[in-house]
């Protein structure tokens, strides 16, 4: 029998009552068959007792070297780790843990964001083959030289979709509170529904563009080995959203193509920036790109015309963006307070008419579209922000994606 990596989010470990739900999958797994892999997030969320955001909140002033602060942060899944072993071992269940870098997941030294640079399995997979469950605590890894580091946010699906390529899993089940990736955020769209199959392409797509259920990392690292990824719910029984190659999704139904629009998402708080040639010169984008890489600032949605550039940054850079810009003598306008809408579907390429399609519905709402921008799986329009929930159930209702 093959193995099966299930990692569970930290909305699934909250309490007592929700492990046992976590349990019930784990046991499922077993009685299956399934050599077993476990990968725990930190328990809950801000606020609540061993949640990264708790545990950084401890530090009074929040400086600390970024050595020490990986230390801190990768604690939480520690004591997620040790947590369910206990409660695996009441069932009778043999466990060990295996903390990141004891599974074999050696990073680079880049500390709060570090960067998988080799999986040594061979430990997982002996304590596999004695018939135990490897229990690994998200979210963390270990360089070379033995220091601790941390994935960055959502590190715990990318260790578990690591894990999954590494021992050529026979699926790496993401377990969270939803039914499994929706066709659009269920906070802001009432009647989104879960979508039982989808590409990695359009995955990663959706979480780059601000889908916060899983990794875009963990997903492109999935699709290096084609390890099917089953995002689904810890409180049901479902088989939620199975992630696949493109073959596979053809295979599995004839719609990829029918489904034009897989999915809405949303990124709130951008600025757009706007700079104007106004002395005519050709090389001002080369200029303008060149200082935001110099600068570390992202750019995005970037429109280039004969008169000068339109792009966007996250809010939180926009001053920075601008100061830069006024040193080198440009005067750019700034608008912050918007947010970017990204449709995204396989069956975009090629199908005339999505755009005209998401504009009538933005225009039947009176929301203004600030900029827009596509590629051949997705769509983009910058709204104001104060816009941004109407846009998305407006789309969302436009293309029929709750039926
Ligand atoms: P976990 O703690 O399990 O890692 P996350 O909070 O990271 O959970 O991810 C699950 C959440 O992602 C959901 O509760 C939902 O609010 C949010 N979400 C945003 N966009 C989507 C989407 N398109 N489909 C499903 N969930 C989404
Ligand atoms: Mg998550």
């Amino acid at each position: 029998m093959g193995i099966l990596v299930q990692k569970f989010g930290g909305t699934s470990l909250t309490d007592h009552e929700r492990r046992e739900r976590a349990l019930f999958h784990i046991r499922k797994g077993k009685e299956k068959g399934y050599d077993l892999v476990v990968v725990v997030s930190a328990m809950g969320r801000k606020g609540d007792p061993y949640a990264t955001d708790t545990l950084l909140s401890l530090l009074e002033d929040g400086e600390i070297p970024p050595r020490e602060k990986d230390l801190l942060m990768s604690t939480g899944e520690v004591i997620s780790a040790a947590v369910m072993s206990g409660a695996l071992w009441k069932e009778g269940l043999p466990n060990t843990i295996l903390l990141g870098g004891q599974a074999g997941i050696l990073t680079n030294d880049r500390f709060g964001n570090a960067l998988i640079t080799d999986l040594r399995p061979e430990r997982v997979r002996k304590e596999l083959e004695e018939g135990k469950i490897v229990i690994v605590p998200g979210f963390q890894g270990m360089t070379l030289d033995g220091e601790i580091t941390t994935l960055g946010r959502g590190g715990s699906d990318t260790t578990a979709t690591a894990i999954g390529v590494a021992l050529g899993a026979e699926y790496v089940d993401i377990f969270t509170d939803v039914e499994g990736i929706m066709t659009a955020d269920p906070r802001i769209v009432r009647e989104a529904r879960p979508i039982d199959v989808m590409t990695y392409t359009e995955v990663a797509n959706l979480a780059h563009l601000g889908a916060k259920v899983i990794h875009p990392r963990a997903v492109e690292i999935a699709m290096q080995k084609n390890i099917p990824i089953r995002v689904r719910s810890t409180f049901g029984e479902g088989e939620g959203t199975l992630i696949t190659s493109l073959t596979e999704v053809n295979r599995s139904l004839a719609e990829v193509k029918d489904r034009i629009v897989t999915g809405v998402t949303q990124v709130p708080h951008i600025t757009q920036v706007k700079v104007r040639a106004e002395r005519g010169e050709f090389d001002l984008q080369l200029r303008v790109f060149k200082a935001m890489a110099e600068h570390g600032i992202s750019v995005d949605f970037i429109n280039v015309s004969p008169s000068g550039v339109v792009y966007t940054v996250y809010e939180h850079e926009g001053e920075r963006t601008r100061k830069i810009l006024a040193e080198m003598g440009y005067e750019p306008e700034l608008l912050p307070g918007c947010a970017k809408v990204s449709v995204v579907g396989a069956g975009i390429a090629g199908t005339p008419g999505v755009m005209a399609k998401i504009v009538e519905a933005l225009v039947e709402e009176e929301i203004r579209i600030l900029q827009s921008a596509d590629s051949h799986t997705t769509i983009w329009v910058l709204v104001k922000l104060e816009d941004m929930n109407r846009a998305v159930r407006a789309i969302h209702r436009k293309f029929h994606l709750n039926e």
